[in-house]
């Protein structure tokens, strides 16, 4: 199948562009490469352009022929998005408005929507199932649950359809170690861990130890950003096969407290890094897990990596290459 992939220069695109790229599907990628990267774009060919640009996204449009298209390109920050709202709104919500508006000029009806957990806010509920009701707190969460409903009213009004996945915690890099994470300011949690292991920070600070969980930090659904990718490539099949709009939760059902995360972190790379109990930060719901039957039941997805040291030593891996990488330049 012909895939337009926009953000598959980034960080989870560019894992789904591989896992696409060996199944034989021909792949256009539209990236600013504003965090992603040429050389992460392990196959296709790669479009440098700003979702903006009509006209180049147009030309993408006409000249491909995209069958089918998986929209990863937007700004993930949550801090951030507090912080500079309307860039959130522009690059998350009218930018797509672009994107939905060349699908609509070029008849181009499949698509696969990166939604996030986030769009849950705090649930009430746990583990959370998709029908849950959407409370974003923050304007990410925000920009992603305003795209959701503009796509719902496309299905009513047009030969339509998508799939919106809702991610959990992705983490984990590429394991032949080609491609991993590679932001320049990394606020994830294993990534800021695994780059205080590494020596970039002096401390890990834990945000919160008095949540109402075990052992007092927030937990979350960890989920191996190679088993995300083949969710997309068991979500576009199923899209194209039954020509059905869903909303899946893609998480593997259970989670792992911060405290945990640090300890694994610390075996794995084998380095006692220092870590800090600090204050809460603003906006962290105390536990996320998803209830991820429906993606199993529907498209027949299993989780293989589910496996927290496994995790982290592919993204520990990966980090220590990038980082000799970068110091040879
Ligand atoms: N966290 C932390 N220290 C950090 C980064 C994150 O204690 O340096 C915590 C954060 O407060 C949250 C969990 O780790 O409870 C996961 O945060 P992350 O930013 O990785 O993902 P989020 O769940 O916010 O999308």
């Amino acid at each position: 199948m012909r895939i337009l992939v926009t953000g598959g220069a980034g960080y989870i695109g560019s894992h789904v562009v591989k896992a696409l790229g060996e199944q034989g599907h021909e792949l256009l990628v539209y990236d600013n490469l504003s965090t992603g990267h040429d050389w992460a774009v392990l196959y296709g060919k790669l479009v440098v352009g700003e979702l903006e640009d009509s006209r180049l996204l147009n030309d993408a449009f006409q000249s491909f022929r995209p069958e089918a298209v998986l929209h990863f390109a937007a700004s993930i920050q949550v801090e951030e998005s507090v912080r500079e709202p309307l860039r959130y709104y522009r690059n998350n919500v009218a930018n797509t408005l672009n994107l939905l508006n060349a699908m609509d000029r070029h008849g181009v009806r499949n698509l696969i929507y990166s939604s996030t957990a986030s769009v849950y806010g705090i649930p009430e509920k746990m583990p959370v199932v998709e029908s849950m009701p959407l409370n974003p707190i923050n304007p990410y969460g925000a920009s992603k649950v305003m795209v959701e409903a503009v796509l719902r009213d496309i299905v009513q009004a047009k030969d339509f359809r998508y799939i919106a996945l809702r991610y959990f915690n992705v983490a984990g890099a590429d394991s032949r170690t080609r491609i991993g994470q590679a932001y320049s300011d990394a606020t994830h949690l294993i990534t800021r861990a695994l780059k205080t292991a590494h020596g970039e920070f002096p401390k890990l600070s834990i945000f919160g130890t008095d949540y109402p969980t075990a052992d007092g930090t927030c937990i979350r659904d960890y989920i191996h950003v190679d088993d995300l990718a083949d969710a997309h490539i068991r979500a576009l099949n199923y899209l194209t096969e039954t020509g059905k709009t869903e909303i899946m939760n893609c998480g593997y059902g259970h989670g792992f407290s911060v405290k945990e995360v640090v300890t694994v972190a610390k075996k794995v790379t084998g380095i006692d890094f220092t870590v800090l109990e600090t204050d809460r930060r603003a906006g962290d719901p105390p536990e996320l897990i998803a209830d991820s039957t429906k993606l199993r039941q529907l498209t027949g997805w299993q989780p293989r990596h589910d496996d927290l040291e496994f995790i982290i030593k592919t993204a520990w891996d990966w980090e220590l290459k990038y980082k000799s990488n970068l110091a040879k330049k």
